[in-house]
This record gives C-alpha cells, structure tokens and sequence, in this order.
C-alpha cells in the first residue's frame, strides 16, 4: 500500500458528492431510491446554449485558451456583472474555472498562509472547510443557528476577528440553509470588513438567481470593501450546466492575476466549449429563468408544508437556493427495531435504508442537529419522498 499524503489524509470525502454515490450505487442495485442529496438543477441545459457549444466545436474553438478564459467570454462576464449585480469588474479583473468549486480553490491557495485563520459562517457548503484544510489554512468555524434564519450577525463576524484573520467565505443566497442576506446585513457585516484592511472575503453568489423573495445583493456593490472582496459565481446552478463547469471570479487585479498564476499551473482553462456556451447563457436574458425559478418556489412550499406535518422538525423559511435544512435533533435518542439514532449522520443513513430517500447529514456542513434536502426534483418526486420520510420518522419512539 502507497502511503497517501498528510494533506489528502487530513480531508473528508465531499458529503454531496459521497451520499449522491451510494444512492446511484443502490438504485443500480435495483433499490427504489429517491436521492434529494445532490445540489443539481434537474432541468436540462436551455437549447440555445448547446447550440451554442456545438457552433464551438464546428468552428474549431477546440484548442488551448488563454488562462483566465477567452476574451469574449470575459467581456460577456463583465457585463453580467454589470447587468445583474451592478458592479464593475473589468475584463481583466476576471478568472473563468472549471466550476466555481475550482473558483474557490484557486482564491484560497493564493491567499491563505499555513496558519491563516479562515472564518466559515456555519451552516456552510461542504467544500468550503475541505479546501481551506487542503490550504493549511485553519477554520474558524461561526455558528448562525435556525434562530437566527442561519445568518451571521456583525458583532459575531468581529468578535471571530483575530491578528490572524486573512479570510472569510459565505454563500448568500446560502448552500445549504436558502437563507439570503438582505443588503442591510451585507451593509453590516462591510462596516466590520472594512475596519480589517487584511481580510479577503469570499462572496458565494452562485445561487444568485433563486430568490424567492428579494433582488439579490452582492457584498461587493459596497465601494469601502470592493477591493477585499472577491465575487464568486458560475452557470452550473442558473443554467443547468452543472456537467459543464464553468464557474468564475470578479475581484482586484492583484487577485484575478494571482488565481490565473495557480490555474495556469493546475488546469490551464476551464473547457473552450464550456466557454463559448456560457456566452450565450450570459448574454440571455435572466427573465428566461422565471420558470424555473417559479417551479423551484412551488417545490420549496411543498417541502415546507410537508415537514411542518412532522412532529418535531423545525424549519426556517428559506429564501433562495434550492434546499431546506430542518432541525431533526428532536429525533436523536430516539429508536427503531432496537437501533438508537444517535446523530444527523446516523439519521441520513437510517432514511437512506428505512425509507430510501438519499438526504445529507447537517454535519458535513457544520450544523450537527439539522439535515439537508436538494428539492431539485419533480413535485410527484418530492411528495412521495416526504411521505416516506414522515413515516420512517414516526417509527422512531
Ligand atoms: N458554491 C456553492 C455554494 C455550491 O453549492 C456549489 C455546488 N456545486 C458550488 C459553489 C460549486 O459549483 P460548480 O463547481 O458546479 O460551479
Ligand atoms: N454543490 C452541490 C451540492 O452541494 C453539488 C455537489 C458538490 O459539488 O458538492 O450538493
């Protein structure tokens, strides 16, 4: 046996990525499994957008790009920013990936030092804590409890403040809790960044355009801390293009050039494909998501309906992306056929077995008592799925 790396020991396995795995490996197993684990659109890629990947390939846009993405693309991200978000980044203030997973990657080995302090407001997405881990970084984990709708406050950010601080990463609207941060909270928590000159804040905005109830708001419209911020978005979520991986950065110049430094030596570019066919995904009108968006609304009260009928679970009324994580440590301690459920990992295995339904444990995202749903599925999907959920549950006593 080769002995692997410290660094790889020291990393957990993507919770997403590891329960959408096993419930693939038991449907193929012939098991009738409703997976709500993966954060994946179920709609498919618009077909202008394909149109647009196969112009690519016939017109021979088949070769190595520059590092940060083609010009054109660039431009067109440019302008989305603009259009959408109202803010300014210039063409070469912008890094195009292979996803807005890779997005991240790329920011935190450029900034972070062994050591560095890295505040993560929990609930946070899986993959935020492994990449920091990966960087040597340390996680400074903040806890946002239900209570709070899940949103840290700024007295919390400032009291995690320490000389050792380099940076914080925060998704709103946020994976997994769908809670999204008003502009006066975005406005609150700059009045801290601003007073820390040193603090690189990532601004996961990938699920900008699942929003329920408000415009979306980005931490960077804010001048006092725009060159502290670095924006993070990507059409996996919009625009259905998950299999295409294309996410992308706005941020200083310093940084931008400092992300292409790393990518030119880890991957080059995302996919010339990829980039010509999210050009025309950007350069659409965003009114073309409000069915989607509305089919996600629709889907979200179904699922918050359909909890609220379960003794015991709690739930707050997510804003945006397409998840909800309820409270469920009302069913910890309880058991079934003589087996005690001691936690949320214990819990998203029982369901995965008892009712067939694929959840992820709150505890891959810093919240132990609570546990994630991907509505990413059809209506008649989700209903049967909460109904099986609601009977495994009541059999626990
Ligand atoms: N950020 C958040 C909050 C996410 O949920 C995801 C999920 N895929 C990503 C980033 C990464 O997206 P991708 O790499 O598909 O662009
Ligand atoms: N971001 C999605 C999720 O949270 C996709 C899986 C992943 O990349 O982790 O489920």
């Amino acid at each position: 046996m080769i002995e692997l790396s410290n660094r790889l020991n020291a990393m957990e396995e993507s919770a997403t990525i590891a329960m959408s795995r096993k419930s693939r490996e038991l449907k193929a197993a012939g098991k009738d499994i409703i997976s709500l684990s993966l954060g994946e659109p179920d709609f498919n890629t618009p077909e202008f957008i394909k149109d647009a990947a196969k112009d690519a390939m016939d017109n021979n846009f088949t070769k190595y790009t520059p590092v940060p993405g083609y010009e054109d693309l660039r431009e067109a991200i440019s302008l989305k920013f603009k259009r959408d978000n109202d803010l300014n980044y210039s063409p070469d203030q912008i890094v195009a990936s292979t996803g807005a997973k890779q997005s991240i990657a790329n920011v935190v080995l450029s900034i972070v030092n062994k050591g560095d302090e890295v505040i993560i407001p929990a609930p946070f997405w899986v993959s935020y804590i492994e990449i920091v881990k990966v960087s040597e970084g340390t996680p400074v984990i903040v806890n946002a409890g239900i209570e709070n709708d899940f949103k840290i406050t700024a007295e919390q950010l400032e009291e995690a403040i320490t000389p050792k601080t380099k940076m914080m990463i925060f998704s709103t609207p946020c994976n997994p809790t769908g809670s999204v941060y008003s502009q006066e909270e975005l406005r609150s928590l700059a009045d801290v960044i601003k007073k820390y000159p040193q603090l690189v804040v990532i601004s996961d905005e990938i699920y900008e355009h699942i929003n329920f109830t408000s415009k979306h708001s980005s931490l960077a419209q804010f001048e006092d801390v725009y060159e502290q911020v670095v924006t993070i978005n990507g059409v996996s979520k919009a625009w259905a293009m998950t299999g295409w991986r294309l996410g992308y950065i706005g941020a200083s110049k310093q940084i931008a050039n400092a992300c292409s430094k790393v990518q030119g030596q880890f991957t080059s570019a995302p996919s010339s494909i990829s980039q010509k066919a999210t050009i025309a995904a950007l350069k659409a009108d965003p009114a073309g998501l409000k069915d989607m968006i509305t089919a996600f609304e629709s889907r979200r009260k179904l699922v918050l309906s359909a909890l609220s009928e379960i003794e015991g679970v709690i739930t707050n009324v997510p804003e945006g992306a397409f998840y909800v994580f309820p409270d469920v440590s009302a069913f910890f301690g309880k058991a079934y056929n003589g087996k005690v459920i001691h936690g949320s990992n214990e819990l998203a295995m029982y369901l995965l077995d008892e009712a067939n339904v694929a959840l992820v444990t709150g505890e891959a995202f810093g919240d132990p008592k609570c546990i994630r749903i991907s509505y990413a599925a059809s209506e008649e999907t989700l209903t049967e799925a909460m109904r099986r959920v609601k009977v495994a549950l009541e059999k626990l006593s």
